[in-house]
């Protein structure tokens, strides 16, 4: 082989998971990346504290997904560069996932899981339109609810908040028309077999 042959390597795709808290995205997530040899995981930059779970930066065994956790300023200090490929406030703390390691992957043949809220995902398909975007629906308002008081990681105040900032997600996603899968988590093993689906057939025919 010619020592310039250059091996052309198919650019990824974003794929973006996206629903209320509490709609078990993140093992969904965790899922697809042991399932797809060719996903990363982007790591979120946020100012939320961490729970008593969660290591910044790293995935703990088991790939419980983590963040980057990062002052207000240092926040800011990226936005102001233009570090990020999107970025949103939710429930009084910021989120966003830096640009850099998404291109990277991208360039590498990687898939990049990319688990957001709507704001976020809205960034996402305005700047990549070629994205996947898929929003998790909770089977019901009840197991909503009960999933998220069996997390014990909210107090009774968050839980409000984010039962409400649920219901204002689910009209988002629908009205905006920037998802085009929605799927309804009702068994994790067919919802995660559902999305591979969707991912291949995405990526396939192009
Ligand atoms: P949590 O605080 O429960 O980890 O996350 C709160 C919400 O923020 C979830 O809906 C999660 O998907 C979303 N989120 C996590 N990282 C990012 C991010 O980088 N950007 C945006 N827009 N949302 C994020």
């Amino acid at each position: 082989m010619p020592s310039d042959a250059v091996t052309a390597v198919k650019r990824g795709k974003v794929v973006v998971i996206s629903g209320p808290s509490g709609t078990g995205k993140t093992s969904i997530c965790n899922q697809l990346l042991d399932k797809l040899p060719n996903a990363v995981w982007s790591v979120s930059a946020t100012t939320r504290p961490p729970r008593k779970h969660e290591i910044g930066g790293e995935l703990l065994p088991g790939l419980q997904a983590s963040y980057d956790y990062v002052s207000k300023e240092e926040f800011q200090a990226m936005l102001d560069r233009g570090e990020f490929l999107e970025s949103a406030e939710y429930v009084g703390h910021m989120y966003g996932t830096p640009r850099g390691p998404v291109e990277k992957a991208l360039s590498e043949g990687n898939h990049v899981i990319v688990e957001i809220e709507v704001q976020g995902g809205t960034q996402v398909a305005q700047q990549m339109p070629e994205s996947i975007r898929v929003f998790v629906l909770p089977p019901t308002r009840e197991t909503l609810e009960a999933r998220l008081k069996g997390r014990k990681t909210e107090s009774a105040a968050n839980l409000k908040k984010r039962l409400a900032q649920a219901d204002g997600e689910i009209a988002v996603a629908r009205d905006s028309g920037y998802y085009q899968y929605f799927v309804v988590n009702d068994d994790l093993h067919e919802t995660v077999a559902e999305i591979m689906d969707i991912i291949r057939k995405e990526t396939e025919t192009q």
